[in-house]
């Protein structure tokens, strides 16, 4: 059985966007309508699975916990039942706590973000508790499809991309495979399809709310099929950029491009997924490298960026004798639907070495979606760590951990390890009886 519903959450009245430390206002206007959609799925044993797809940066912890105690409350399902994806698109609004040191907000802007945050909470709950009460019977395939427009951001400057694309000298590994999920009306109408792209959604970066090119695409995907929901899920994109961007007419156009892609996945053959859904959720504590000494932030809290706000923030804890954080709870959810298609949701910017490592370990087939259920910060892989030790500095393997406000500059050197052996469980909890 499936049912789906679909809410529009484009804010009201001006907030801040999200995403960027250089914006200086709140939204301006609209380009296009923020949208939560909802995927309802029940399997012949009865067990239900949610996929929540979001026009949103990245739902941060409050958020998922508020929403999984809520339908919890409201429908008896547990948190491995129920998957949060956000866009991680740059022109949405700033959610609770998420990223504050890197904008410069007032009490007003932060009581709006409360405001707001908490009423999302509310209508997810509510979209949720539709798709459930449409509930019909249905067919599910799986299938997946290619888009070329993702770019190895750390190996390729900006302004070499286009010149390199046509000499095919594009650096560094990307993951340009769309994962399909189709849900199919008893009559043969197409009520779902839920896609990946591991690609940044930041072609945009304006002062008006739009969901980027994910938000082009699925509206273009609804636009062709009325009664579907069009659902986008980020995939392990943390290092991946649309390039060449910035322009409206080049999220539109990536926008067509994936939702073509889509649209050869589902002009088929599919692979039938048959009425058998296993859910699995685990928090792996991930630990956090060797501690900001008092003189390292001492030296980094003088000024008005983000990193000297972090750092006197982080400075003010140690003089109150707060211990810094030394370890970060780190969702990773698998599901199986049918027999053999596994599905991985990771949480946090997540960086392609994870799809292209979990591909070879478990399966062509298999599917890994990242900036799921609680997005904390960026997840490098090992490789990523090593290169991005001193004098280099990354950004995905060391300064994002200040934009993100954690409390160390680095991982432990062991974080993809952890994810690793956590996938292992997984993948052992959701084929224990062998078949
Ligand atoms: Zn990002």
């Amino acid at each position: 059985m499936a049912g789906t519903a679909r809410c529009e959450i484009t804010p009201r009245e001006p907030m801040w966007l999200a995403g960027y430390a250089s914006r200086r206002r709140p939204a301006q206007g609209t380009l296009h309508p923020l949208w939560i959609r909802v995927l309802a799925l029940r399997d012949a044993r009865g067990h239900t699975g949610i996929v929540v797809s979001s026009d949103t940066l990245g739902i941060p912890q409050s958020i998922w916990q508020n929403v999984c105690r809520g339908v919890k409350q409201e429908f008896g399902l547990s948190a491995d039942q129920i998957m949060l994806h956000s866009s991680h698109t740059h022109t949405g609004p700033v959610l609770r706590g998420a990223l504050y040191d890197i904008y410069p907000l007032d009490e007003q802007q932060i009581e709006k973000i409360e405001r707001y945050s908490e009423w999302l909470e509310d209508r997810i709950v509510a979209t949720v508790g539709q798709a459930l009460s449409r509930l019909q019977p249905a067919r599910v395939t799986a299938g997946e499809g290619k888009a070329t427009f993702a770019v190895n951001r750390r190996n390729n400057p900006e302004a070499e991309v286009v010149q390199r694309r046509a000499e095919g000298t594009l650096q560094g590994p990307t993951d340009h495979t769309v994962p399909v999920l189709a849900v199919w009306s008893a009559d043969g109408k197409l009520l779902a399809a839920v896609f990946t792209y591991a690609c940044h959604n930041t072609c945009l970066s304006l002062d008006e709310w739009s969901g980027d090119y994910a938000g082009f695409a699925q509206t273009e995907l609804e636009n062709v099929h009325p009664d579907a929901v069009a659902m986008f899920c980020m995939g392990c994109g943390g290092d991946q950029n649309p390039l060449p961007r910035r322009t409206v007419e080049r999220a539109h156009g990536y926008g067509l491009r994936l939702a073509a892609a889509v649209e050869r996945v589902l002009a088929g053959p599919m692979r039938e997924l048959d009425a058998d859904l296993r859910t699995e959720l685990e928090m792996i504590t991930l630990n956090l490298g060797t501690p900001p000494t008092m003189e390292r932030l001492e030296s980094l809290a003088s000024g008005a960026s983000y990193r000297s706000r972090w750092a006197a923030r982080l400075l003010d804890d140690l003089r109150a004798g707060r211990p810094l954080e030394r370890t970060v709870p780190y969702p990773l959810q698998a599901w199986r639907l049918g027999r053999n298609q596994l599905w991985f949701c990771m949480g946090g910017e997540v960086v392609v070495d994870y799809a292209l490592g979990f591909r070879k370990r478990f399966g062509d087939s298999v599917w890994v979606s990242a900036y799921c259920n609680d997005v904390m910060a960026y997840i490098p892989s090992l490789r990523i760590l090593d290169e991005d030790r001193p004098p280099r500095n990354g950004y995905e393997g060391n300064t994002s951990m200040m934009v993100y406000g954690r409390g160390a500059e680095r991982w432990a050197d062991d974080v993809e390890q952890r994810i690793s052996e956590g996938a292992e469980r997984l993948v052992r909890r959701l084929t224990a009886d062998g078949s």
